[in-house]
């Protein structure tokens, strides 16, 4: 499943360190070609990216994301890996939350049994459990570990 490591540059990042460069060149790069992000007005700078706004970690179409609660641009997140992510439509640094790392894991094992782009889901409203029933119903094969 893709995350935060995967979605920008053209080759998965290694470590936080490594996604965190990436946002600021992702970020230096919107300045030098466009004055700044999308959805930030200029007159905001970008001096003070970190804002106290946090949004929950998803699944979409195989990847982990959470929607910017500045500019709902979408945001890649790497869950367990960063607690922060960087929305690329506004320069936004927002804290992420999500269900602990045995959840997660639960549901990344039921979901990889789904091609890619039927990989949804969302914490807090689906349960692993009604994630397990619907790959059943649409004859994904998912086999309990034991
Ligand atoms: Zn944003």
């Amino acid at each position: 499943m893709r995350d935060a490591r995967h979605m920008i540059g053209g080759r998965p990042h290694a470590d936080a360190d490594s996604v965190r460069a990436a946002w600021d060149a992702h970020a230096a790069r919107s300045v030098q070609l466009f004055g700044g992000f999308p959805n930030r007005p200029v007159a905001e700078g970008l001096d003070d990216r970190r804002k106290d706004v946090s949004a929950a970690a998803y699944v979409s179409d195989g990847r982990w994301v959470a929607d910017c609660p500045v500019c709902a641009g979408g945001v890649a997140v790497w869950p367990h890996g960063m607690r922060d992510a960087c929305c690329f439509d506004c320069g936004t640094l927002v804290s992420v939350s999500c269900p602990p790392a045995s959840v997660v894991g639960a549901a990344v094992a039921v979901l990889r049994h789904r091609p890619t782009t039927n990989q949804h889901w969302v914490p807090g409203v689906e349960s692993v459990d009604d994630l397990k029933a619907e790959n059943l119903s649409r004859g994904y094969l998912f086999v309990e570990a034991v």
